[in-house]
C-alpha cells in the first residue's frame, strides 16, 4: 500500500495523540492505525560491531548494540500492535557481514534486506556518544538529498520524542551523509535515542520504562507521518 493510502483516519490519529499522555505500559488504543504499512527496522550494530562501549572490559560494560536491540524489539511490538508489518535487520547479537567483510557490506545488506521485503519506511536505532559528557538528548537524522519524505519523517519523530519523553530539545539533522540512508529509497531516518556518554541519558537508556516511552514517541511520529499530519504542535 502506498503512503497516500493512509489519508483520512483523523479520529484514530487523535486516539494516538491521546495515548502519548498515558502512563508507561498502558494499553495503546491505536490498533489498526498502521495496518498495511511495512516498517524496516534496523537495530544498529551487533555481531562484530558492538557500537559505543561504556566501561569497556568491565563487568558493568554497556554496549550500544544491546540497547539498540532492546529498544527495537519493544518498538516492533508497538508497531505490530498498531497493525504494521515489521521487518527487522537483526533480532539477535549478529551482523550481516560475511567472513572477510566489514561495515560497508553489513550496512548494505541491512538496506537490501528491508528493501527486498518491501518496506514503506526505514528506521535505524542507535545511541549517540561524544567526548564531552554534557551533551544529551535524542536526535533524529536524515539525509537531505536522500529519499523524499525523510525530512518530514525526521521532524515528526523528533517532535514526538520531545513531547513524549520531555528529555530532548534537539532538532532533526539533515546535514550529514549517512551511508545506510543512501542505500534506501523510501523515507528513512536514523534515530539516536540518547547519548551513552551522558550520565542521565545513559541511565534512562537502560531503564525499560524509558525505553518504552521512546518507542511510544517513535510510534506516534510514524502515525503522524503516514497520516500526513502537519508539522507543528498538536
Ligand atoms: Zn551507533
Amino acid at each position: 500500500m502506498s503512503l497516500a493510502g493512509w489519508l483520512g483516519t483523523g479520529p484514530l490519529l487523535a486516539a494516538a495523540f491521546e495515548a502519548s499522555w498515558l502512563p508507561t505500559g498502558s494499553a495503546v488504543p491505536v490498533a489498526g492505525i498502521l495496518t498495511g504499512l511495512t516498517v524496516g527496522l534496523d537495530p544498529g550494530h551487533g555481531g562484530f560491531d558492538p557500537g559505543v562501549l561504556v566501561g569497556k572490559g568491565t563487568p558493568g560494560q554497556i554496549r550500544e548494540c544491546d540497547i539498540n536491540l532492546a529498544i527495537s524489539l519493544r518498538l516492533r511490538v508497538l508497531l505490530e500492535r498498531a497493525g504494521a508489518r515489521v521487518v527487522m535487520s537483526r533480532t539477535g547479537d549478529v551482523d550481516l557481514a560475511q567472513k572477510g567483510e566489514g561495515s560497508v557490506e553489513d550496512l548494505t545488506r541491512r538496506a537490501e534486506l528491508v528493501t527486498d521485503a518491501g518496506a514503506d519506511l526505514f528506521l535505524s536505532i542507535h545511541c549517540n556518544s561524544f567526548p564531552q559528557a554534557v551533551w544529551r538528548g535524542s536526535q533524529t537524522f536524515y539525509t537531505a538529498d536522500g529519499p523524499p519524505g525523510s525530512d518530514l519523517l525526521a521532524w515528526l519523530v523528533q517532535e514526538e520524542l520531545a513531547r513524549v519523553t520531555r528529555e530532548t530539545d534537539r532538532s532533526p539533522d539533515g546535514r550529514q551523509e549517512l551511508f545506510i540512508l543512501k542505500k534506501i529509497t523510501v523515507p528513512a531516518v536514523i534515530i539516536e535515542v540518547g547519548f551513552l556518554s551522558n550520565p542521565r541519558d545513559r541511565a534512562l537508556l537502560q531503564n525499560p520504562d524509558y525505553q518504552q516511552l521512546l518507542c511510544l514517541a517513535i510510534l506516534f511520529g510514524i502515525c503522524r507521518f503516514v497520516h500526513h499530519a502537519p508539522v507543528g504542535p498538536a
